[in-house]
């Protein structure tokens, strides 16, 4: 990072996934056996070819590599590290090994469970949680990072390679076989990185970037200390590259100064989620590089370039030097605005997207060197694009903001739950332990090719819906013979439980190549929430209505919930998160009225993305909760008492969030528990939880056809915990990631299991 420049410019890592997601039909060639191991890497090395000449030529002083990945970059660290857990160690082959620990399978024979996968801070991304026990034997392991140097040496790109530090890999880590925590280990994983930083340094490397982000949060009580242990001891090896310990997703608070006193030569600050104020009160700055990340890595909102080169000239003062960056990895957004042909011109100009990000983030730099005339013309698109976003109607629909606060003043409330599940029990007349499903079946090639076909126009909407309803009737028969009790329509018309939503709501953009990995080879493409969100017509009710008139039992009405529509969608952030979120409630409630309205009895409103959104520091989780719950409290008030309301949670330890749960006050909530053996029933109680309780009772993950022993077991396991009338039985999450024969199975099991209960509880 250091040139003749006085102010450098610099990314902290990029989309490696592929501008048309290249790297994810590779990948899945390769497991799939119909792409080989050299076609294979050709993919990657041409991604990582093409990454690394954008960036250089886009102007970049300083360019990150050893970013690509072939999974995630938490688990290239425990390979890195030698941590990989010991049940792959018996495949010979390499990547075999890389990809086992990933995804699990059958390889030479062996049998191996994946490891865990969680979502990384409070994004949307997921990583793979290495395991750290008694026989993990760390020892550097360089040839991705060293294969990767060359061949930017090779294209002559001023390459920092970029590691996860050994707090943060630490920190994230799961303990297996034993009492100890992976932290106790840190010492001696740093001495691993310190033999790495020798070797780095033989190769003549001279930047090396750590990501510490965990530093941001308050998952471990003596951060403080542990970053200025942890970097003292790097920093004062007698052979090593220059040190930049970059920290993201938020304000770092006491860490930094205990950074700024250890002798590493960066420290690189959020100045989006965290704050510019905090670099001048640090004195130890002032002989250091700031790497200020001045540009949002994780949203796609264009950059105020007059506002932040003023940001940037507060921190002059207090650094020995200043490089320009991007908030966090531009991993979390799309590659190109380029790959849009379908906005409008104003919304296009809002914008900017991982290319993009990097330009904003070489003009600042050169504001600062050359001054402000010579970007004078960036200046000006900058200005007037902040300009029509601040002027445009669709960010301010009056209508909207003043039904919004009638309702909230009315005070968006229903019944007491008692009066509620009285009112719902006459009207439905359940079972006691009723069974249910999710939401989604199985998303049939039949369903898949549907939608193709209506894309590219081969068929037309009314042939669509022709299919759809097919596969709903197809669904529905199913449910009954399987003499489920409350039914579903299977979802076949939802390309995605956000997206879908996105799609028919007002305020909201859906891109079409804005995809951005959400895990190995899964991408997501995150609508884009522009603006005041308005429901112009009812979404759902065909569907609802339909799968109805083919049954007597209640089918359920499926919406997705405000939380996780924010939290799966790029958000406006002209506003606090919790006025829109209300905006997305007034939307669902709407919805959720005219469901009713058609005669639809049970309606369930999923929040999967509750936890997700939970702030990383413990001063703002109580705010977010409020409003959180706020907000599907708002959704789901419209409806009367006899309408029972159901949410569903997965994907997530919920520990911090159970209050919450309760606090939705939902009806009945089905919440992902065959894997975490019905303990939240407990946490449930504890929290004085009374509302009717479905918890998963197969894992529906994985492929194994759950027995119906097994099913009677978790059941009778849960009504130790929660009183027969209130318990429902139902799979962990929805089906559509499944095969059919696998759910019928299961879901046959699951019911003969209810029915055995029934009579002998
Ligand atoms: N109703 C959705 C489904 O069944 C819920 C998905 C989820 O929990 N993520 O697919
Ligand atoms: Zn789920």
């Amino acid at each position: 990072m250091t040139t003749s420049k006085q102010f450098t410019a610099t990314i902290l890592g990029s989309p490696r996934i592929g501008p048309k997601r290249e790297l994810k039909r590779a990948v899945e060639k390769y497991w799939a056996g119909n792409l080989d191991r050299t076609e294979l890497e050709s993919v990657a090395a041409k991604i990582r070819r093409d990454t690394l000449e954008s960036l250089a030529a886009a102007g970049l002083d300083s360019i990150p590599v050893n970013t690509f990945s072939f999974y995630d970059q938490v688990l290239d660290t425990a390979v890195l590290v030698g941590a990989l857990p010991p049940r792959v160690a018996g495949i010979a082959d390499e990547l075999d090994r890389y990809f086992a620990a990933a995804r699990g399978g059958s390889y030479d024979g062996i049998d191996v469970s994946p490891l865990e996968m969680t979502k990384w801070f409070d994004t949307n991304y997921h990583y793979i949680v290495p395991e750290i026990g008694p026989d993990t034997t760390f020892a550097v392991n360089p040839a991705k990072i060293l294969a990767e140097l060359k061949e930017a040496r090779v294209l002559n790109v001023p390459a920092r390679p970029v590691l996860i530090g050994p707090i943060t890999f630490l920190a994230l880590s799961k303990a297996v076989n034993g009492p100890g925590a992976p932290l106790d280990r840190l010492a001696e994983l740093t001495a691993v990185y310190g033999e790495l930083l020798s070797l780095l340094a033989d190769e003549g490397v001279d930047w090396v970037q750590f990501d510490e982000p965990v530093l941001v949060t308050d998952m471990l009580d003596n951060t403080a200390e542990l970053a200025e242990r942890t970097y003292d001891s790097l920093a004062s090896l007698p052979k090593r590259p220059a040190l930049f310990v970059a920290t993201y997703f938020g304000e770092l608070t006491d860490a930094l100064p205990a950074l700024a006193r250890t002798p590493v030569e960066a420290i690189g600050v959020d100045l989006v989620a965290g704050n510019a104020s905090a670099v001048p009160v640090v004195p130890e700055l002032a002989d250091k590089t700031v790497v200020a990340g001045i540009v949002d890595g994780r949203n796609i909102w264009r950059t105020d370039l007059q506002v932040a080169l003023g940001t940037l000239a507060s921190l002059l003062g207090s650094c020995a030097h200043l490089a320009v960056s991007t908030s966090c990895s531009t991993l979390h957004v799309p590659y190109t605005l380029d790959a849009e042909d379908d906005i409008d011109a104003a919304l296009r100009s809002w914008l900017s997207f991982g290319f993009e990000k990097v330009t904003e983030v070489v003009a600042l730099a050169r504001g600062l060197n050359e001054g402000r005339e010579a970007i004078s013309a960036e200046i000006t698109a900058s200005n007037d694009a902040i300009a029509s976003r601040k002027s445009d109607p669709r960010l301010d629909n009056a209508q909207v903001r003043s039904r919004l606060s009638s309702i909230i003043a009315s005070g968006a409330t229903r019944g007491p739950a008692d009066q509620r599940r009285a009112a719902q029990q006459e009207h439905l007349d359940l079972p006691v332990l009723p069974t249910t499903t999710i939401g989604s079946y199985p998303q049939t090639s039949a369903i898949r090719v549907a939608r193709a076909e209506l894309r590219s126009s081969q068929i037309d909407a009314a042939e669509y819906e022709r299919r759809m309803k097919a596969e709903i009737a197809a669904v529905v028969e199913l449910q009954e013979d399987l003499d489920i009790d409350v039914l579903v329509h299977g979802e076949p018309e939802r390309n995605d439980m956000v997206q879908y939503f996105a799609e028919q709501l007002e305020g909201f953009f859906a891109t079409q190549n804005g995809w951005v990995q959400s895990y190995g080879s899964r991408c997501v493409r995150p609508p884009v929430l522009f603006g005041d969100v308005a429901r112009p017509t009812p979404m759902t009710v065909e569907w609802a209505k339909y799968a109805q008139s083919l049954s007597n039992r209640p089918v359920k009405g499926m919406l997705t919930g405000p939380v996780t529509i924010l939290a799966w969608s790029f958000v406006r952030d002209d506003q606090p998160l919790a006025e829109t979120a209300g905006q997305v409630a007034l939307a669902i409630r709407d919805e959720t009225v005219d469901l009713e309205a058609a005669g639809i009895a049970i309606l369930q409103v999923d929040e999967p993305a509750l936890r997700e959104l939970l702030p990383l520091r413990s001063k703002d989780k109580e705010e977010y909760l409020k409003w959180a719950v706020d907000a599907f409290r708002l959704a789901t008030s419209g409806v009367t008492d006899s309408t029972q309301i159901h949410t569903h949670l997965c994907y997530s330890e919920f520990g911090e969030v159970i209050g919450a749960i309760a606090d939705l006050d939902a009806d009945v909530t089905s919440i992902e528990a065959a894997r975490s053996h019905m303990e939240v029933l407990g946490d449930l109680n504890a929290v004085g939880f009374g509302n009717g309780v479905g918890p998963g009772v197969y894992d529906i993950h994985s492929p194994r056809v759950t027995t119906t022993d097994e099913v009677a077991v978790s059941l009778r396991e849960a009504l130790k915990a929660v009183p027969a009338e209130r318990l429902w039985v139902n799979p962990d999450c929805g089906l559509k990631t499944r095969k059919s024969e696998e759910v019928t199975a299961a879901l046959r099991n699951m019911v003969a299991a209810a029915k055995q209960v029934r009579t002998s509880a």
